[in-house]
């Protein structure tokens, strides 16, 4: 892969960190003002540098480095990338159980804010953000812990790093799935408590901001360099799961320098069109 484009994947991915750690903070926020008798972790989008080499016989190059949090915290996987429906609570740990909720809950957020105001279907189509993937580390307290700090409790935080976002165009960064991904999203995401309670649900059980029916404009063709990327991307994939499985927590945690791990498209579809209910944001 030449550095250009090595460098432009690299930039989409730090563009992609920070609309993510934007969504998180305001999400913490709607999680403290809803929950305020609850201690729940906060959740942070893991920080990541973007470091281009001016100098030297690696002139040019470019890198993403990002913490190392693998002995910080344990490893939780909450979904796949092309996957919307949580898993039945037997499967997770009871003490992981609110944590797949609240994240089940967050992917509707995101959907949500980011549809908010769009006044048109183009609009909405434009703007809409799917994520998936979800993953992350989770950190207990503080060594002084559950401390009263600024006036909130310290309960850990969540670690969220290498997350899949899916647009309408599909060029959001490696991994995007395109309007298939919208589409499956819509489909599946079935509202839980948490979504009623942080009000993403109408009186009448509609969620908010899912727009039925919408005819989706066809995925947009990418560049030859993303789907070379992207190919290559998942070649990399196959190798590292036959190498090596069942070893999520080495798997999560690769993108520490110029390496890139996001999932393979899982394929282009474009759905016609959706049939439900119409409703409002
Ligand atoms: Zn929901």
């Amino acid at each position: 892969m030449s550095k250009s484009i090595n460098q432009t994947l690299l930039e989409m991915e730090c563009k992609k960190a920070i609309l993510l750690a934007s969504y998180l903070e305001a999400f913490n926020e709607l999680l403290q003002e809803t929950y305020q008798e609850l201690d729940l972790p906060k959740l942070i989008y893991t920080p990541c540098i973007f470091i281009k080499l001016i100098s030297g016989e690696n002139s040019g190059e470019t890198f993403m480095v990002e913490p190392d949090l693998r002995r910080a915290g344990s490893y939780i996987k909450i979904n796949n990338t092309d996957e919307f429906i949580p898993p039945d609570e037997d499967e997770i740990k009871l003490e992981h159980q609110r944590l797949y909720c609240f994240m089940h809950a967050f992917t509707h957020f995101v959907f949500h804010r980011s549809v908010y105001g769009a006044k048109t279907v183009e609009a909405r189509e434009a703007a809409m953000v799917v994520i998936a993937d979800i993953q992350g580390f989770l950190t207990p307290p503080a060594a002084a812990s559950r401390k009263q700090r600024h006036g909130s409790v310290d309960c850990g935080q969540f670690h969220l790093f290498d997350l899949v976002t899916h647009t309408a165009r599909g060029d959001s960064s490696m991994g995007d799935g395109g309007a298939g991904m919208l589409n499956s999203f819509m489909n599946a995401h079935v509202c839980g408590d948490a979504c009623k309670q942080l009000g993403l649900v109408t009186a009448k059980g509609h969620q908010k901001s899912f727009p039925r029916p919408l005819k989706f404009v066809p995925r947009r063709a990418m560049p030859w360099w993303f789907q070379q990327a992207e190919k290559d991307h998942e070649a990399k994939v196959k190798a590292q799961s036959s190498a090596s499985t069942n070893n999520a927590t080495s798997q999560g945690t690769e993108n520490e320098s110029s390496n890139m791990v996001q999932e393979p498209r899982e394929g282009a579809e474009v759905d016609d069109e959706l049939v439900g209910d119409e409703s409002g944001i």
